[in-house]
């Protein structure tokens, strides 16, 4: 057999605290299905995922070229990969591509200074620069210097040439991004199956809105282009086919849901969902506009949190950020609809934009909840390279503070190519501005942890309805619970004292002082062990939720205290919710932990057949029992299945319970509840 060239393609995750990006490598292998369509009979091409596979194949032999995906998450694992490589051989040609990467020309010059093992970066989409770049190697026979010396320009490549002036190549789209044949269908992501990844599909590519804080905003990227709909239908099919084990499947689409044919899209889904069972949880972005269509998809589907991203309801945050929202009424309107058939709806805000301040972001919190969104997605402000927001200008405008950390579940020590490394992502954030102090900042994540602990995952939606008859909003309750600090047990400080400190602690004020302080062997260990260096929100609400008992003690606590304010607290309202306490601990308690445990206990009122919606202060009496009714709390072998899928994907480390409990609808899991006779 004739040697061929091998172009090695790596879209790496870390998988020292779990696997960290527990997704299918869909951007990177559009590039290798689109290179290899064109130049698969003169290139061997390989795709990597797992950085021990990529380890494990450098022991057998080295590739002519190696490319690598450039995400936040991934970036260091890949250069290191591509530095230690380039050192034992400094004849490997080296690729990067991605978002991760600055737009300005002074800021990509800088970039690529300071890389020196990256010899040429794809800017924009990956299959067209990749293909270009590729053929140029094969023309100029691999050699490296031949074509930095001759400044060739080649299609979304740019480089540095031998004198370090940027050169960049003409900016290009693919035309038809049915031209990219489907790496499912060509059989070439079919052994990721048998792993615990999430598959992801894309239907549509670009995006027409221009949001400063993100990679996608820029206008290179606003044409929306869109695979056939066939295409999808097969796509979906061969993938309901082969997953294993797995619940999910994440639609890359940045605004799923908002074009017409994505409600055909729906249809597709929600017939494969009928006959495979999958995927029972969707992932999408929903998109910004056209909110009736939105609802109208996330009907026909099922097991998708249909969202409003707003990020701040405030008009000068919103201009600061080149963002629209819907219109509030639009908002308004979407939300009332969605509650009237129980559609979940899902919306996201993000704390310290430019212009942001504590009672704005409150402000913001407050509007959702009002309109009763049932999830909330409560977000950092990430200066990614690459966006408006990151921009220098940007940050003299409005003052930006920012620090720097490890990105959770990024981290470890690798082997490669003989020797061990250890490698850490790190994350440049905003903790305040001009008008938002650092203690503001604080304040503004200890009430969103309390968002998303009390309020997601309809944890305690069985008490919600009781507190609206007397005019008490979910808001005014999480809000109480916020300012009562009196009413705290000891282990929920605890809780609490950990996540300030994890907010405020593993911060450092330059990304090189991150980086040294985490790779020293002491500080790495206790990372992966797990105890620094979570997210520290989802690392906090997964521990209220494993302390379900006191979680809920502090939640009833402040019902009747807000109760005896209104001075409407009675023996009724007093029994009620100490039956309701314990129903809740019964239903909701370590649900993950003990899959097996059978509960029974005696109530006074029957909530297993209850319309807890229907709950006033006034009907209290004439729903209680004249005799009590036993209760059996159990598990079913679909819900045990379904939880075991999950760990599966998430793993038990701290990091993954945390990503878990995010991205789990809850509901799935809470246990059954019969009467025993
Ligand atoms: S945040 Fe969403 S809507 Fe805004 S530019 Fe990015 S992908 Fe588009």
């Amino acid at each position: 057999m004739i040697n061929i060239p091998q172009i090695w393609i790596s879209d790496l995750t870390h998988t020292k605290q779990g696997i960290s990006a527990a997704t299918f490598p869909l951007g990177a292998s559009y590039v290798y299905s689109y290179a290899n369509k064109f130049l698969g009979k003169e290139i061997d091409f390989k795709l990597f995922k797992f950085p021990e596979d990529l380890n494990d194949s450098l022991k057998i032999n080295f590739p002519t070229v190696m490319s690598f995906s450039n995400y936040s998450w991934n970036f260091e694992l890949s250069y290191k990969f591509a530095h230690v490589c380039k050192q034992i051989n400094p004849n490997l040609i080296t690729i990067f591509g991605g978002p991760n990467f600055p737009t300005e020309k002074d800021e990509k010059i800088s970039f690529l200074s300071n890389r020196e093992a990256i010899d040429f970066y794809i800017e924009l989409e990956g299959e067209t620069g990749f293909h270009s770049l590729v053929k140029e190697l094969i023309n100029n026979n691999f050699d490296l210097h031949k074509i930095k010396e001759n400044n060739l320009l080649i299609d979304n490549i740019c480089y540095l040439d031998a004198d370090k002036n940027l050169i960049e190549g003409p900016q290009k789209r693919v035309l038809n991004i049915n031209d990219i044949p489907s790496p499912y269908l060509d059989g070439n992501l079919d052994h990721f199956f048998n792993l615990p990844l999430i598959p992801m599909l894309e239907t549509t590519r670009g995006c027409p809105f221009a949001c400063s804080f993100c990679a996608d905003g820029l206008a290179s990227k606003n044409r929306v282009t869109r695979y056939e709909h066939q295409r999808t239908l097969d796509e979906l099919t061969y993938i309901a086919k082969r997953v294993n084990n797995i619940e999910e499947l994440i639609i890359t689409d940045l605004n799923f849901g908002m074009y017409k044919q994505d409600v055909e899209t729906a249809k597709l889904i929600a017939s494969t969902q009928k006959t495979y069972n999958f995927p029972t949880l969707i992932g999408a972005s929903p998109g910004k506009n056209q909110p009736k269509r939105i609802l109208d998809v996330s009907r026909i589907i099922k097991g998708w949190n249909m969202g409003a991203a707003i990020q701040s309801t405030d008009p000068e945050v919103l201009k600061a950020i080149k963002r629209s929202n819907l219109s509030t009424e639009a908002y308004r309107t979407l939300m009332e609809e969605s509650a009237l058939d129980g559609t979940k709806t899902e919306s996201a805000v993000i704390l310290a934009m430019p212009g942001d301040t504590k009672e704005k972001h409150f402000k913001s919190i407050k509007f959702c909840l009002d309109n009763k969104v049932s999830t909330m997605r409560m977000f950092q402000a990430m200066l990614l390279v690459g966006t408006h927001m990151a921009e220098k200008k940007t940050r003299e405008t409005y003052e930006l503070k920012t620090k720097f950390r490890t990105i959770p579940g990024t981290l470890g020590t690798y082997d490669i190519a003989g020797n061990k490394y250890p490698v850490a992502e790190i994350e440049e954030i905003i903790v305040g501005n001009k008008t938002l102090t650092e203690d503001d900042y604080i304040e503004c994540r200890k009430f969103n942890l309390f968002v998303v602990t009390f309020y997601n995952n309809s944890i305690f939606e069985e008490i919600f309805p009781l507190l609206e008859d007397q005019k008490i909003s979910a808001y005014d309750l999480i809000y109480f619970i916020y300012k009562n600090t009196n009413l705290y047990t000891q282990k929920i400080n605890e809780i609490l004292k950990k996540f300030v400190k994890e907010t405020k602690e593993d911060l450092y004020d330059s990304w090189e002082d991150a980086n040294k302080y985490v790779l020293t062997p002491e500080i790495l260990a206790k990372y992966i062990g797990g105890d620094m260096g979570t997210n520290e929100l989802l690392n906090g609400r997964a521990e209220f939720i494993q302390n379900f008992e006191d979680t809920c003690t502090l939640v009833m606590n402040s019902v009747k205290e807000l109760f005896k304010e209104k001075g409407l607290f009675n023996k009724t309202v007093s029994d009620y919710l100490k039956e309701l306490t314990m129903y809740l601990n019964c239903k909701k308690g370590n649900v993950i932990k003990n899959t097996e445990e059978t509960v029974f206990h005696k109530f006074n009122y029957n909530f297993s057949v209850i319309d807890l919606k229907d709950i006033k202060t006034k009907n209290l009496r004439s729903k209680k029992l004249k005799e009590s009714v036993n209760l059996k709390f159990y598990h079913d072998d679909n819900q045990k299945k379904f939880i075991e899928n999950q760990l599966r994907v998430y793993s038990k480390h701290a990091i993954g319970l945390g990503k878990l409990f995010q991205q789990t609808d809850m509901r799935k899991v809470y246990r059954k509840v019969e009467v025993v006779l």
